[in-house]
């Protein structure tokens, strides 16, 4: 399988260099240059498959010769042993809806799914093909965790997460730090967060230091992401189809960066038999607005209870696009170009029928995520975290949607406390965490306080080569 960038100025890559590369070297994003088709005959087949095994099946015929398939299945096992619930996503019948439950990894974050496996991926290929890799990045609170559970422990990999210090919640706060693997960098810098993204932004422009300190982002446009998100769309059609290839499975997707949505619409294009999928936002909604009037124009972001989705540029966005434009790079520019010039990007009305065709989408208030929080406890005793609650509360008038849930409630404790007056049950892994040891440096909220850190800590590659 070879992979191409939705901007054409990559030459076709295997699995491996796709997968350590990240962002294309054009600023394009990676994609699979033909995808696997699923019939209906493997459909069935599949549908009784464990997560792992259905794992397997889908992903080899995307690394292809790039790893082995017994390595493979032991890279996916390994992956999903760390994940406290034997399916590792399974799904819940809550009223008129099935939740998907995507947060059973060891941070209780849908992001695990994608993390522990992208962490394991990135130690094999470090391993058979040598080189190392220093991971850095900023975290506002919400995805720093999953990052480092990630690729704790791992050899020839090292994690610097930048987060601004007494600015994230203290659960999140002691997620990172009670981490005490040596890999294991946390820096509270004495800023905001978009100190911190500014200050990783200026060191990864500075190519020289870049490279010589190995620095690489673990970020949500990696295409290994992306792979491991398509499993659970079909592991959740085959506990509801029971293999009859007719059924046609509807999803809600609460929305972000479009990685996890994305995943969705490469299952439909592989074959899955998905209805129109749902996208479902908070107050930051330019991808509604996108689909309502087929233009594409940022905003300011808004803060809402859904942090994890105050996004207004979705990475993944241009993964899509290049579909919509018919597979274009030279149409894919354009766009891109437009956006660049004007602040926003306008599709033809053909484009706007296929969008209406692939999406459907809502936004959704505090107030009314807030509702839906208190209303599904009350009447199902069940607790939604604020970002499932958004996609519940866009399905509420689509019965047997699947509505995948990307946190666990007890980890936006403040908001469930604000709808129902009480806590959820925190599951193992955030339980005991204030008595936890921590580590943690702080740093100036300054590129070069930053630099030196690193420069004093991981090793220079010609200190070595
Ligand atoms: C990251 C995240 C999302 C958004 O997912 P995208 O792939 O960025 O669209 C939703 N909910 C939670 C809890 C998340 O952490």
């Amino acid at each position: 399988m070879k992979y191409l960038s939705t901007r054409g100025g990559v030459a076709p890559v295997g699995f491996a260099e796709a997968v350590m590369m990240g962002l294309g070297t054009d600023g394009g994003l990676l994609l699979p240059a033909t995808l696997p088709q699923v019939g209906p005959d493997t459909l069935g087949d599949w549908s009784d498959l464990s997560f792992q095994d259905l794992a397997l099946e889908l992903m080899a015929p995307f690394v292809a010769d790039a790893i082995p398939r017994a390595d493979l299945e032991g890279l996916i096992r390994r992956s999903y042993a760390t994940f406290s619930h034997p399916e590792v996503t399974p799904l819940a019948r809550v009223g008129d809806h099935w939740i998907l439950e995507l947060f059973h990894g060891p941070t209780a974050a849908f992001k695990d799914v994608a993390l522990q496996f992208l962490g394991n991926v990135f130690e094999y290929l470090l391993a058979r093909d040598g080189g190392r890799l220093n991971i850095l990045g900023a975290t506002s609170g919400d995805t720093g965790s999953a990052a480092i559970a990630g690729v704790r422990g791992k050899e020839r990999i090292r994690i610097l997460i930048l987060h601004p210090a007494g600015r994230v919640s203290p659960i999140q706060e002691r997620q990172m730090t009670t981490v005490l693997d040596a890999n294991v960098h946390n820096l509270a810098i004495r800023g905001t967060f978009d100190d911190g993204q500014r200050i990783v932004k200026a060191l990864f422009n500075d190519l020289d230091f870049k490279r010589r300190y190995h620095l690489g982002a673990i970020n949500s446009i990696n295409w290994a992401r992306i792979l491991a998100q398509i499993v659970y769309y079909f592991y959740a059609w085959g506990r509801l189809s029971r293999g009859d290839p007719e059924y046609r499975i509807g999803f809600a997707v609460p929305t972000g960066n479009f990685g996890d949505i994305f995943a969705g619409y490469m299952a439909k294009r592989m074959g899955l038999p998905i209805e129109r999928l749902l996208i479902a936002t908070n107050r930051n909604d330019i991808l509604a607005r996108f689909v309502a009037e087929g233009r594409y124009a940022a905003g300011a972001v808004q803060p809402t209870l859904s942090p994890a989705m105050d996004i207004q540029i979705a990475s993944n966005f241009e993964r899509y696009l290049y579909y919509l434009v018919g597979e274009d790079p030279a149409a894919v520019r354009a766009l891109l170009a437009e956006m660049n010039r004007t602040g926003c990007l306008q599709v033809t009305a053909e484009q706007r029928a296929a969008l209406a065709d692939d999406f459907e989408a809502r936004a959704v208030d505090d107030t009314r995520t807030l509702d839906q929080i208190r209303e599904t406890y009350e009447r199902h005793g069940y607790i939604l975290d604020p970002h499932t609650a958004v996609g519940v509360q866009a399905a509420r008038r689509h019965a047997d949607r699947v509505c995948l849930a990307t946190a666990h409630p007890a980890k936006f404790d403040e908001a469930v406390r604000q709808a129902i007056g009480a806590s959820a049950p925190p599951p193992p892994c955030l339980r005991g965490l204030l008595e936890k040891e921590t580590r943690c440096t702080r740093l100036d909220a300054s590129e070069e306080a930053v630099r030196e850190y690193i420069r004093a800590t991981l090793t220079a590659s010609n200190d070595h080569e």
